[in-house]
Order: structure tokens, then C-alpha cells, then sequence
């Protein structure tokens, strides 16, 4: 999964009048426009040469309105999961920890380290040098889909890409990944707005 340069704080949320389409904007050294809908806020970052973005969020509308219905789908059945609230962080690196040691065995696989920090863009990574970051805001997450996190990065350690040979491992063990998958989706949105 890529890196990710967080939201500024201080970006303003702006609303295009016509279609009511709500955004951040940024200019950075880019050589394409990018639209992002990681946090579940749309992110317009323009290349420094643009006079503004009312082009890109005319050519793009289309994709922006799918997005944010993917998003508001998402939002609503998120209603209907539950967030914990009682597990601590340090709850949290425990379950990793001993959970780890099962899936790297069951894997065969070694980990180097693993590193927990609050992400903006992804639950956890694995980086082809060993290391496992895992997102501190699981902790919200029910146990069976902290299981399934961490087995899906643990897996990567096998398999890189998401590819054939990556679900059928991960299938062995979770046959429900696709709803784990669509669960987290629906779990970001959600726990990016409230946390
Ligand atoms: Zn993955």
C-alpha cells in the first residue's frame, strides 16, 4: 500500500456552488491532478501549473459522484457495526503480539518487527523489509477483524500482491474475506469521522 501525505489541518473545506460537491484542494509538485476519497473527504491535488480546479472537478464528476455514493453506502451500514471502546492500545499490541506468533507459524513466515501508529490511509502495511505497521485505531475493530487484518498482512509476507495465489491463502483461513473486506471499508469511514 502507498505512502500518503496526511491532510493539513489547516485546509479549508470547499464546496463547488453548481453541483454542491464538497472538497479539499491542494497544489503540490505533481504532473497529473489526483483525487483521493481516503479519508472519506474528497482531496483535489492539483499541479502547481493549474489556475484552479474547475475543470478537473467538471471532467471528474462522474467519478466523484460514485465515490461518494460508495462512501455514504458505507457510512450507513457502518451504523449497524459496532465500535469497541473499551479496548486500550495496550490491549490492542497484546492481541498483535500473540496473534502474530499463530500466523507466522501458520504462514511460515517470519516478521521482523512490528510498529503500531495512528494512520490516516490504511488499517496496516507490510513493507518488504520485514516490518508490520498496524493502524492504533483498530482498537475499535471487533476481534475477528483484527484477526483478519493482521492474517491478511501476515500473508503478504508470502505474497506481495493481492493477487490469485494471495486470497486463496487468505481464503483458507477467512472464506468470508470479500464481507471482512467490505466491513473495513464501511469501519474507515466511520472511524475516521469519529476518531
Ligand atoms: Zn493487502
Amino acid at each position: 500500500m502507498d505512502s500518503q501525505k496526511r491532510v493539513d489541518a489547516s485546509q479549508q473545506l470547499l464546496t463547488e456552488p453548481e453541483t454542491g460537491i464538497q472538497y479539499l484542494l491542494d497544489y503540490r509538485d505533481v504532473i497529473h491532478p489526483r483525487l483521493e476519497f481516503k479519508t472519506g473527504t474528497l482531496q483535489i491535488i492539483l499541479p502547481r501549473t493549474y489556475q484552479n480546479e474547475k475543470h478537473t472537478l467538471e471532467k471528474y464528476q462522474r467519478w466523484i459522484r460514485r465515490k461518494e455514493n460508495i462512501i455514504k453506502k458505507a457510512l450507513e451500514e457502518a451504523k449497524t457495526t459496532n465500535i469497541d471502546l473499551q479496548r486500550t492500545e495496550k490491549d490492542l499490541k497484546h492481541l498483535i503480539q500473540k496473534l502474530a506468533i499463530d500466523y507466522q507459524k501458520e504462514l511460515g513466515v517470519n516478521i521482523k518487527r512490528i510498529l503500531f501508529r495512528k494512520m490516516k490511509t490504511k488499517w496496516a502495511s507490510y513493507s518488504p523489509n520485514g516490518n508490520l505497521t498496524i493502524n492504533t485505531l483498530t482498537k475499535y475493530l471487533p476481534e475477528s477483524t483484527i484477526q483478519y487484518i493482521l492474517y491478511h498482512e501476515i500473508t503478504h509476507a508470502v505474497e506481495r500482491k493481492h493477487n490469485y495465489r494471495f486470497w486463496q491463502i487468505v481464503a483458507r483461513k477467512f472464506p468470508d474475506w470479500q464481507t471482512k473486506e467490505k466491513n473495513l471499508l464501511s469501519h474507515w469511514f466511520l472511524i475516521q469521522k469519529e476518531f
